[in-house]
């Protein structure tokens, strides 16, 4: 038989979101009254803005009609959203359509992107990290090197000596809510543009930012336009989980034709993301919309606020949860992160995410999402309250 990809055979399975899946589901089977909460689930509770709604019932409209239908050769996007994008979100950084790209989703695009870069390209990433960073470098035949993050640097990655090609930096960051500030984003301009790097900057969390100290794009930082990538999304903003719209910008600064190379890679290998979901995504920078979108984040950052509180009330050491709708929270008593998990399930009936999953550094931490519904975050912090308190 054909050889299969030796590199998807080897992708970490025991630490991995299904495996969490298969244990709550098995919990559930085995204890039939239970009432699990998951704050695990990285998804939104919030559902898609009617107005929005109403757009993309416009948008499937207008393909049903001769005059209006679209079908291929958008292989970058439609103008209408990038100019809505660059208008709205990228006008003080003087880019051109030519440089940002609408997508189905960043999951896909932080993958995909090093498809632009040497096969040899030394790639670095965190550890912890959203594990699709290496996963999906791993899948292309990529190898990746770790840098460990520290609980004394607030697991802010700190530069290295060493050169690496590609660096993958998120900010406001999944799993660990934590966010970049001024200065932590420049060290990392500096060491990209002394090393001749690229920074893979996903920002798919930009919209949860409220403290002015944090940057809420890379090109806010001098010169960043000579050494960033920075991918966006409509998921968390916009609800967008399940239609999938997501964009990006490279910079023609990176390196003279960066953006030809890339249209004619993109050409070959995407077809474009959906009218309708673009057509929809549009609608999201609508004055009216944006103040709806606005109540919902605020809506996740109040959860977040609630859970750290209680969190810290209880005596865990707990970061993020300011900018970013995650929490990441150091397990008590030396367990380990499944340990924690089992805890947790057991006696709250509680779901988190073991910190295992976001690599080995992340064992003596977990993951607390606050994308859920606020009647099941109160009960959550209830039933952990209940627990912890009757022990101390
Ligand atoms: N990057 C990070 C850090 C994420 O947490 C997620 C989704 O959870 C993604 C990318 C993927 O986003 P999308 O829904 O646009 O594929």
């Amino acid at each position: 038989m054909t050889k299969i990809n030796n590199n998807l055979i080897n992708i970490n399975k025991e630490n991995s979101f299904k495996e969490v899946t298969r244990r709550v589901n098995e919990y559930k089977n085995n204890n039939k009254n239970s009432s699990v909460i998951s704050l695990g689930v990285g998804d939104v509770s919030k559902p898609i803005n009617e107005k929005v709604a109403s757009y993309m019932h416009d948008a499937v409209n207008e393909l049903s009609k001769k005059e209006t239908f679209k079908g291929y050769g958008y292989y970058f996007g439609h103008d209408f959203l990038k100019e809505d994008i660059l208008e709205n979100e990228y006008k003080e950084y003087g880019f051109s359509l030519n440089e940002i790209y609408i997508s189905n989703g960043t999951k896909s695009d932080i993958t995909n992107i090093l498809e632009l870069f040497d096969i040899n390209s030394k790639i670095l990433i965190t550890d912890p990290m959203y594990p699709v960073y290496e996963s999906g470098a791993l899948s292309l035949n990529r190898k990746v090197q770790k840098l460990n993050l520290k609980e004394e640097n607030n697991f802010i990655a700190i530069p290295p000596q060493e050169k690496y090609d590609l660096i993958y930096i998120c900010s406001p960051n999944n799993p660990l809510g934590i966010a970049y500030n001024y200065e932590q984003l420049n060290d990392w301009v500096e060491y990209a543009l002394k090393n001749d790097s690229v920074i893979l900057f996903d920002n798919v969390y930009h919209s949860f930012i409220r403290n002015n100290d944090i940057p809420k794009s890379i090109y806010e930082i001098k010169n960043a336009k000579k050494v960033a990538i920075e991918f966006r999304s409509f998921s968390k903003r916009a609800s967008f989980t399940g239609v999938r719209c997501s964009y990006y910008v490279i910079p023609n600064e990176i390196t003279l034709g960066i953006n030809d190379i890339w249209q004619e890679r993109t050409i070959n290998r995407f077809n474009g993301a959906g009218y309708v979901a673009q057509k929809g995504a549009s609608a999201t920078y609508n004055e009216n919309v944006v103040v709806e979108i606005n109540k919902n984040i605020e809506y996740y950052l109040k959860n977040a606020k609630m859970l750290k509180e209680a969190f810290i009330k209880l005596d865990f050491k707990v970061w993020g949860g300011e900018d970013s709708p995650f929490l990441w929270v150091k397990t008590k008593n030396k367990l380990t992160s499944w340990q924690m998990f089992s805890l947790f399930l057991e006696q709250m009936e509680i779901v988190i995410i073991p910190g295992i999953i976001f690599g080995l550094k992340g064992d003596n931490c977990f993951r607390v999402s606050a994308l859920g519904e606020r009647k099941n975050i109160i009960e959550a912090i209830k039933r952990m309250e209940n627990y912890y308190e009757k022990r101390t």
